[in-house]
């Protein structure tokens, strides 16, 4: 892996919903510029691994670092909590998350969507971050649809508003979970192409991906999850190209 500084250290992590034990001490680091693909089969807890890391889900053991600064936590096991709402906000507000169902606001315009967050929840002035959500609408292709809804945007434009809103979060990492899979074969590529843009750049991204053929071109790492540990996990051309575990090779050769 990269020599840059870590952006994102996850060490042996574990996270059960009740009885169900979803993540069985899981470690993922990404440094700065890493591209990291998490893979697996649906129920392998690739979004719970993903929530956990900018705190959407609060784990139960493990250590979480954000750069270099571990999230202090109070209580124990289904009781144990992030201690520290300051801490939260400034976490979660670094490690913008891309969602599968883009999560617009319905009632907002586009660039409304893309200046609520950094206004509201950063206290950033006005005038300051609609030229910077401008900006970011323009980088992703849609520096026409600042004033319409999103109901009048395809479903390709309205997750690259939603790109827009997290890179308009000025983060120090991406964090994307299927963001391609609620798309049209034709519209996913319009998709694909601004993250593969963003990867160009050095972006920091963890992206949970059904998408083996992205995986492969933009990722330098490739974290291949099963049941809750990882099974194997490498740089892209040996995960794909001499996968070493039977369940990657069986998974790899159905999702073809
Ligand atoms: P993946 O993203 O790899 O498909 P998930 O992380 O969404 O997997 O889910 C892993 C497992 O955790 C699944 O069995 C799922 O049903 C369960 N799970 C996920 N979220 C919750 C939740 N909020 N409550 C209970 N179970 C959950
Ligand atoms: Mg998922």
């Amino acid at each position: 892996m990269s020599d840059s500084p870590p952006v994102i250290q996850i060490r042996n992590l574990h996270k059960s919903f009740g009885q169900l034990e979803v993540l069985k001490g899981v470690d993922v680091t990404a440094h700065r510029g890493d591209v990291v693909s998490l893979i697996g089969s649906s129920g392998s807890g690739k979004s719970t691994l993903l929530r956990c890391c900018n705190l959407l889900e609060h784990s139960q053991e493990g250590e979480i670092l954000f750069k270099d600064e571990p999230v202090r936590w109070r209580g124990e096991g289904h009781h144990r909590y992030p201690a520290d709402p300051k801490q939260v906000l400034r976490i979660r507000t670094n490690l913008s998350m891309v969602f599968q169902q883009f999560n617009l606001w319905a009632h907002m315009t586009i660039l409304q969507n893309v200046m609520e967050a950094p206004v509201t929840v950063l206290g950033r002035d006005r005038d300051e971050v609609e030229d910077s959500a401008r900006k970011y609408l323009h980088k992703v292709g849609i520096g026409d649809k600042c004033d319409v809804y999103p109901a009048q945007l395809s479903g390709g434009q309205q997750q690259r508003a939603a790109i827009a809103r997290g890179l308009c979060m000025e983060p120090e990492a991406l964090l994307f979970d299927e963001p391609t899979s609620a798309l049209d074969p034709e519209l996913e590529q319009e998709v694909i192409k601004v993250i593969k843009d963003l990867a160009a750049e050095g972006r920091t991204m963890i992206i949970v991906t059904h998408d083996m053929k992205m995986a492969a071109d933009i990722s330098s790492h490739v974290v291949f999850l099963h049941q809750g540990l990882i099974e194997e996990e490498g740089r892209p051309e040996k995960l794909f190209g001499a996968p070493e575990s039977n369940r990657l090779r069986g998974f790899l050769s159905a999702t073809q």
